[in-house]
């Protein structure tokens, strides 16, 4: 895949995640630079919907743009760079404000799957509370301190919520931190709806376990050509290897 292929298709990852209800105006996502894994690849400034090729910055890890002219980047591009240095393994990121999610950030009740869909998010997400360590803020990851604290709260695990804020998203490619992303705010909603009705019982770290070792490639892109038709956006098949399901 060319260069202008991965470009394109972060362009597709952004239209979907707005598509798909898990960002606004607000909210991103990167891939860590094919060639140069010192440095990774997000928009300028701009509500994912809008997003085009010509946005597309290239960033150091330490969040300093490298051909900027003249485009703002994201306050809360820091985020990125901090997952890509702690996580050799991760080769996407999204920050997002799902709104199905804040209500476990901020109540501490455990956010797991409940479905097997899901079992991606992990079989516990834990929660970075920014406070503790950097008192009253704005409550944005806006320099590399704070940043390097969120990333190492996330640690292994594929998601962190932040605490009256948002989430951060980690894995080993653009279609699966899409589809984490868009299963994580699902999973939110099915807990809400199950609460009420009586006792949830998760998925144990056995059936998470056992979702994730028979889950190939092509879940994510049967996935990702369904939601590349519903934003609109291009297909562009990836090969495939794993269980077709
Ligand atoms: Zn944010």
């Amino acid at each position: 895949m060319t260069l202008a292929q991965t470009l394109d298709e972060l362009v597709t990852a952004n239209r979907i995640l707005a598509r798909e209800g898990v960002v606004d105006s607000f909210g991103h996502v990167s891939i860590r630079h094919p060639d140069r894994p010192e440095r990774y690849l997000l928009s300028r400034a701009r509500a994912p919907e809008c997003i085009e090729a010509d946005d597309l910055l290239e960033f150091a890890l330490d969040g300093t743009p490298i051909d900027p002219a003249g485009r703002t980047p994201y306050a809360e591009r820091f985020i990125h760079g901090a997952v890509y240095h702690a996580r050799p393994d991760v080769r996407a990121v999204v920050h997002h404000h799902s709104p199905s999610v804040i209500p476990f950030g901020v109540t501490g009740a455990p956010l797991s799957p409940v479905m097997h869909m899901c079992a991606g998010i992990g079989a516990r997400v834990p929660t970075w509370d920014s406070r503790t360590r950097f008192g009253d803020t704005n409550l944005l990851v806006t320099n590399a301190a704070m940043a390097a604290d969120l990333a190492a709260a996330l640690g292994e695990r594929p998601v962190i919520l932040m605490r009256g804020h948002g989430c951060v998203v980690a894995g080993a490619s653009l279609r699966e931190v899409i589809f984490n992303s868009i299963y994580l705010q699902l999973n939110a909603d099915l807990q809400m709806k199950a609460h009420p009705l009586g006792p949830v019982t998760f998925l144990s770290d056995g059936e998470v376990a056992a979702v994730l070792r028979t889950r190939g490639a092509f879940t994510y892109e049967r996935a990702w050509e369904f939601w590349c038709r519903r934003a609109g956006r291009p297909y562009q098949a990836r090969p495939m290897e794993g269980p077709h399901h």
